[in-house]
């Protein structure tokens, strides 16, 4: 829809605003503004005392009540390319289904736009224009003009400064200066380096079997949503890979969602061999010009393929065919920010909309997916074991209450995984060693008061780094300086609690001398390009053992790994949140996965005080769907998702009273517009209370019926405006975490 349908049409926009406020506004379309205007077009408009960016959502047919001020639209951004329909349609639903404003929802789907592009519009003196005909008064003008080169050669606008800039807009509108198109900044994207092609795999039958169901469903051009469930290494990737080749044959474009990209350079160089002239990589990592060069090609339908994180979900390609989720049931496809949006479950939206082939893929399926399949919403495609029946891992347990009990002194490394470490490395192999805390301690305690060294603005422990000599707090990075004595009580008695990767490091050093060790954990890749070094040395065999937290679980294949140690396996089991089984599973799951890839089997020692929990023991034989069926009994049993839908809402301030009176108000109004078909719990305090110096209540609202659900809590958020400050409210529909 265009406004320039013809004389006098669409005198009226409404504009959606990146605002916390859950509706678009209405303008007034210019006569200037109405030739380039069309839904999606991105204008600068007047807010209250400010200006803000929007985006053009509709043209109201009618104008609106005489009794309303409506202001004009300042200017259509001409650097900016309209949003697609596609897009904007996905942002609306986005922004219904997880209760923000469509202008949150469309600044998350679009990539900022570059810093540099002001400073390449040019501007130039018009032919002929003299200083002469600009008023004395008029200094800024006249300085802005004289700024400009005599020979009307261009210059940057944004070599001038911000106060001559303003003023060349003036002298643009009086004819003395005009605007220059500038070239494309870099020209053509470099050419990529010509890899050697990939050896054509003959599938397997597992491949075979689930190809032939995917590939007729890529030329249906329907809506076909497949699960793909097959451990780690059978194969999964090739039949993605096979599957984009037929939808990019066939003319459509594909969308191949991962939850990392650092994590996954060996998945990119793959896709880059493959499809050499069609791939586009796309994520937040990204410099802004280059993700909008990305964008760009994207948008113009030269790249057809986009590998990219959870916000290339989002991504412009005009006419989506096959849409990949790896490893689906990923926590990272889960925006923590508004919009706080899954890019998985947009995905299935989206596939949906464009009659698309959706594959979610993983070795340990969410419940939420795996039901989905297993009730016939999903076509459930099982690729098994490994590929070419390379032997799965052999898994042993070892109980640290024993390790406690025989030995004096007790080190994080049982004797058994020490005595296999030795044999791996001393064989020529490598090894992984998982533990998922990252510093030296968790905490330091004090033995004379029992008191431990806490953030002053969380109610966490701060965690010792001893490298650093500083102790951090990793919810909201506080530091502090070692203390020598307990702060609450003076005595020097503190002592380190809980070891954190750093330590492992250190342990490992001590017990495999001459082994070359490396650690990766949010620490070491703090640099750009950390990550990828590490993984470089480790898949080069540089390193022997390499220790770190969840990290070291993702997305890699190591030949050279035989053995997996896994350190407190079984902590995480205790956290306070219905989904900490789950992904203790998916984590062990994981990491077990990474031994024994190539040649060679694997072993995989996992070290826990309750070695006898049904969640370990699934997860040492692998055994999905036997987790999978004992964790839907109590996700049933007590009401949790997949049975019901979850929103989280938690209200946050400094003053804990607040807190707990606005949090009071919400939970009443959701109670109320829920008409007691809901289920609340709360409000009462978060698992972490408090946070960055304010205090959090926590309701949590379940229902087996989802739309209900959202709808009653949008319209209690509304029904409490003005009681409840929307500021101190985060909504969070589907949290993956609750903490
Ligand atoms: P997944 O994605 O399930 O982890 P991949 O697709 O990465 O599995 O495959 C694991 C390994 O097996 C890779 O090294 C891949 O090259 C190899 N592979 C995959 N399919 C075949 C096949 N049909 N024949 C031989 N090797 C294969
Ligand atoms: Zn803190």
């Amino acid at each position: 829809v265009s406004a320039a349908g013809g004389e006098g049409s669409a005198l009226f926009a409404s504009v959606a605003v990146p605002i916390p406020v859950r509706r678009t506004f209405t303008y007034r379309v210019g006569p200037e503004a109405s030739r380039h205007l069309a839904v999606g077009a991105r204008v600068r408009v007047p807010l209250g005392p400010r200006r803000v960016v929007g985006t053009v959502v509709e043209f109201p047919a009618g104008a609106p009540g005489a009794d309303v001020e409506v202001r004009d639209i300042e200017a259509v951004l001409a650097g900016e390319p309209p949003v697609e329909p596609q897009v904007l349609d996905l942002t609306r639903v986005a922004a219904d289904y997880y209760l923000c404003s469509w202008g949150e929802a469309i600044e998350a789907a679009i990539p900022p736009a570059p810093r540099q592009a002001a400073a390449r519009r040019l501007v130039r003196r018009a032919a002929g224009a003299r200083a002469s005909s600009i008023p004395e008064r008029a200094t800024a003008r006249r300085r802005a003009f004289l700024a400009l080169p005599e020979d009307g050669s261009a210059v940057p606008v944004g070599r001038l400064g911000a106060a001559l800039g303003a003023a060349v807009a003036d002298l643009v509108r009086l004819g003395l200066a005009e605007r220059v198109e500038a070239k494309e900044p870099h020209g053509e994207p470099s050419p990529r380096a010509v890899l050697p092609a990939e050896p054509r795999l003959v599938p397997t039958p597992g491949q075979s079997a689930a190809l032939a169901r995917i590939l007729p469903a890529v030329s249906a051009d329907e809506y076909a949503p497949f699960l793909l469930f097959g451990a780690t290494g059978s194969g999964k990737t090739e039949v993605y890979l096979r599957a984009a080749e037929e939808t990019l044959a066939r003319g459509r474009g594909v969308l191949y969602l991962v939850p990392e990209i650092g994590l996954t350079p060996l998945l990119v160089s793959r896709l880059a061999r493959r499809f050499p002239q069609a791939l586009a990589v796309l994520h937040s990592g990204l410099a802004p010009v280059e993700r909008r060069r990305a964008w760009d090609g994207v948008r113009r339908g030269d790249t057809r393929l986009v590998v990219g994180t959870r916000s290339a979900v989002f991504a412009p390609i005009p006419d989506p065919g096959l849409i990949v989720v790896d490893e689906e049931q990923d926590g990272s496809y889960k925006q923590e920010d508004v919009p706080r949006y899954s890019g998985r479950d947009l995905a299935v939206v989206r596939a949906r909309e464009a009659r698309a082939v959706l594959l979610l893929g993983s070795a340990t399926p969410s419940l939420e997916s795996f039901r989905n399949a297993r009730e016939g919403r999903y076509a459930l495609l099982r690729l098994g074991g490994r590929v070419e029946d390379r032997p799965m891992p052999v898994v042993r347990i070892v109980d640290m209450r024993g390790e406690y009990r025989d030995v004096r002194g007790v080190r994080p490394l049982s004797r058994e995984l020490t005595g296999a470490l030795r044999d791996c490395v001393a064989g020529g192999n490598q090894a992984l060693v998982l533990r998922n805390r990252r510093g030296w301690a968790s905490a330091l305690h004090c033995l004379a008061c029992g008191v431990r060294v806490s953030c002053s603005r969380c109610s966490v422990a701060m965690t010792w780094h001893r490298s650093a000599g500083r102790l951090r707090c990793h919810y909201c990075d506080l530091e502090r300086a070692v203390p020598a004595r307990c702060p609450s009580c003076g005595e020097e008695r503190l002592t380190a609690i809980g070891e954190g990767t750093e330590r492992i490091e250190q342990d490992l050093r001590e017990a495999l001398p001459g082994a070359r060790i490396a650690r990766m954990d949010r620490d070491t890749v703090r640099r750009r390009g950390a990550h990828e070094a590490i993984l470089r040395r480790f898949d080069e065999r540089r390193i022997d053992v390499l220790v770190g937290t969840q990290m070291i679980a993702k997305g890699h294949d190591f030949p050279g790994v035989t053995l997996v140690g896994v350190l407190s396996a079984d902590q995480a089991l205790g956290l306070p949140d219905f989904r900490a089984a789950e992904r203790t599973f998916q984590l062990l799951t994981q990491v077990a996965g990474r031994a024994g890839r190539g040649g060679s089997p694997g072993t995989v020692v996992i070290q826990a005080f309750d070695p006898g929990h049904p969640v370990l023991r699934s997860a040492a034989t692998q055994d999905y769907e036997a987790f999978y069926e004992r964790e839907l009994g109590y996700r049933r049993a007590l009401r949790y998702p997949p049975f019901t839908a979850v929103v989280e809402v938690v209200v946050e301030h400094r003053d804990l009273a607040k807190a707990a009176a606005w949090s009071a108000v919400l939970a009443d109004a959701i109670a109320r517009e829920g008409e007691g078909k809901l289920i609340l719990s709360g409000p009462g305090p978060a698992p972490i209370e408090r946070l960055k110096g304010k205090y959090r209540m926590q309701i949590l609202v379940r229902s087996a019926g989802r739309r209900r659900l959202v709808e009653s809590v949008g319209r209690a958020l509304e029904a409490s405006e003005g009681k409840v400050p929307r500021r101190a409210v985060r909504v969070d529909v589907d949290p993956v975490s609750l903490l």
